[in-house]
C-alpha cells in the first residue's frame, strides 16, 4: 500500500481487522485501478466501458454500426472495437493482480454517441455509403427527449445484440490471455448488466453472453469461470428481485439511477432547484449523496430479501456514488451487502467507515 503509511496506515490495518464489508473501486483506467490498489481496494465493483468508446476510432465504428442496416454490417463494424477493448480488459486484469473485477456492458446515453458535427455526419455517410440526409434521417429516429429513461443500459442491447456479443468475447479474450501469463491468479469474469428491470431482458441478454462466451472458451480450447450478474438501478428491478435472481449470479445496486428513478429527480440536474429544495429542509439530506433510508433504502432491503430467498449465495454490493459515503456504508452493512464500491480517493473512507459500522453493531 505505497500511499498509505505510517500512522495512518497503521489505523487503516486495525479498520480492515474488524470490518467485513469488502471495499472495492469503480475504475475504468489501468491507472485509476492503480491507484484504487495503493489505496487499499480489493477489486473492481464498477468498470464503465462508455468512456473507452470514445477514443479513436472507435465512435467511428460504433456510428457505423447504429447506421447499418444488417446485422451482418454491425458485426463487421464492431470488429473493428473489438481488439482495443480485449486491450483495454487485459490491462484492467493485469492492474488488478487476479482481484475480482465487474465490468459493466456499455450504458450510454446513446445521444452522446451519435454525431452532430456536419463534417462528422458526411464521414459517416461516406463511410456506410448513404446520403448526409439519410443519415440525418437515422439521427433524427433515435433523438429521445429523456435519454437517461430512454435507448440506454440493457435497452441498447437488446436492440443491438452485437455489442453483448463484442463485449463478451472481449471479456474472454481478455481473460483467457492474462489467465495465461499469471496461471496463479484466480481470475473469474464478473459480466454486469445495466438497466434491467424484469427477468426476461436479463435472459434474453445472458444467453446472448453465454452463447458467446462458451464458443470463445471452445475454440481457444480451454476453460474459463466466469458470472453474469446485474446492475439494480430500477424500482422495478427492486421488486421483482426474486425474479431476476433466477438469472443473476450477483447484483450490484446503481443507487444513483435507483435514487433518480424512486424520487423522480433528476441526476443531471443537481444544484438547480434540489439545492433551493434542500434547503427548506424538507429532506434532511440530499439524497444524492446519503442514502435516503425511507424509500431507496427500503427497495435495497427488499432487493435483498428477495433476492437470497431465490438465491441465498447471491452476492451483492453498491457501486453508486453512495458507496463511498459514511453513513450509506453503514447502511450497506447493515443490510448485509458483501462490498461497496467507490471512486479510488474515496476507499480509505470506506474502508474505515465499514470497520466503525462493524464495530457498532458489536457494541449494541
Ligand atoms: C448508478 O446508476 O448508480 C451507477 C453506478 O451507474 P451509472 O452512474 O454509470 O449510471
Ligand atoms: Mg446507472
Amino acid at each position: 500500500e505505497a500511499n498509505i503509511v505510517g500512522e495512518f496506515g497503521r489505523i487503516m490495518g486495525w479498520a480492515d481487522k474488524y470490518r467485513t464489508l469488502k471495499v472495492r473501486t469503480n475504475a475504468d483506467t489501468p491507472y485509476d485501478a492503480a491507484k484504487a490498489r495503493e489505496l487499499g481496494a480489493e477489486g473492481i465493483g464498477l468498470c464503465r466501458t462508455e468512456h473507452m468508446f470514445f477514443e479513436s476510432g472507435r465512435i467511428d465504428a460504433f456510428r457505423e454500426m447504429i447506421c447499418s442496416d444488417t446485422v451482418e454490417e454491425r458485426e463487421t463494424a464492431l470488429a473493428k472495437i473489438l481488439p482495443v477493448q480485449q486491450k483495454d480488459f487485459e490491462e484492467i486484469y493485469e492492474a488488478l493482480e487476479g482481484n475480482p473485477v465487474t465490468i459493466r456492458f456499455l450504458d450510454p446515453p446513446l445521444h452522446e454517441f451519435v454525431p452532430s458535427d456536419e463534417a462528422d455526419i458526411e464521414k459517416l455517410a461516406k463511410a456506410k455509403n448513404k446520403t448526409v440526409s439519410q443519415i440525418k434521417d437515422i439521427i433524427q429516429g433515435l433523438h429521445e427527449f429523456n435519454p437517461m429513461m430512454g435507448h440506454r443500459g440493457c435497452r441498447l442491447t437488446v436492440t443491438y445484440p452485437e455489442i453483448a456479443k463484442m463485449q463478451t468475447a472481449a471479456v474472454i479474450r481478455a481473460a483467457i490471455n492474462v489467465k495465461k501469463a499469471h496461471p496463479e491468479w484466480n481470475l473469474k469474469p464478473e459480466i454486469m448488466i445495466p438497466l434491467i428491470s424484469e427477468l426476461k431482458e436479463l435472459k434474453f441478454i445472458k444467453n446472448i453472453v453465454v452463447e458467446t462466451a462458451e464458443a470463445e472458451i471452445k475454440a481457444a480450447g480451454t476453460s474459463v469461470e466466469y458470472e453474469v450478474g446485474t446492475m439494480i438501478e430500477i424500482p422495478r428491478a427492486c421488486l421483482l428481485a426474486d425474479e431476476i435472481a433466477k438469472e443473476a449470479e450477483f447484483f450490484c445496486f446503481g443507487t444513483n439511477d435507483l435514487t433518480q428513478m424512486t424520487f423522480g429527480f433528476s441526476r443531471d440536474d443537481a444544484g438547480k432547484f434540489l439545492d433551493a429544495y434542500y434547503d427548506t429542509k424538507i429532506f434532511e439530506n440530499d439524497p444524492f449523496v446519503k442514502i435516503d433510508r425511507e424509500g431507496v433504502g427500503k427497495l435495497m432491503e427488499m432487493a435483498c430479501e428477495l433476492g437470497k430467498k431465490e438465491r441465498p449465495n447471491l452476492h451483492i454490493g453498491i457501486c453508486g456514488e453512495h458507496g463511498g459515503d459514511p453513513s450509506s456504508v453503514e447502511f450497506c452493512h447493515k443490510i448485509g451487502l458483501d462490498y461497496v464500491s467507490c471512486s479510488p480517493f474515496r476507499v480509505p473512507i470506506a474502508r474505515l467507515a465499514a470497520a466503525q459500522a462493524a464495530i457498532a453493531e458489536k457494541r449494541n
